[in-house]
């Protein structure tokens, strides 16, 4: 999509530098961390959201990175976030999940 900024990062039309990429998604670290470890994983294809996602093959392929790179990382405990729609805080229509780790959360997220 033309004008969507993870798709410019996925597509290196913006420089960015990976903490992991494979032929279906990539992630890399979040510009305003809210934990010590922040990142994101999109991916390569754009979907505006979870609820656009057509295949179950694409959560697969997203989820399935997300303990790979943690493995990498040397984190075992962590919070997913995905955000779907403005009114629950997605503020890039690209589907992407955050992963945090390095403090403790809370529950319910605010
Ligand atoms: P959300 O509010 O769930 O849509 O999350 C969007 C996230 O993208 C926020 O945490 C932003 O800090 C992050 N973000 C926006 N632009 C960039 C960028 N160019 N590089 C890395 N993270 C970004
Ligand atoms: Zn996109």
């Amino acid at each position: 999509m033309t004008d969507c900024i993870f798709c410019k990062i996925a597509n290196g039309e913006i420089p960015s530098k990976f903490i992991y990429e494979d032929d279906k998604v990539a992630a890399f670290n979040d510009l305003n961390p809210q934990a010590p470890v922040h990142f994101l994983v999109i991916p390569k294809k754009h979907y505006a959201s979870l609820n656009d996602i057509d295949s179950k093959e694409a959560f697969a392929d997203i989820f399935s990175a997300i303990p790979k790179i943690t493995a990498k990382l040397g984190i075992k405990e962590y919070r997913t976030v995905v955000n779907t729609g403005a009114s629950a805080g997605q503020t890039v229509f690209h589907i992407h999940v955050h992963v945090m780790a390095g403090r403790e959360f809370t529950w319910p997220a605010g």
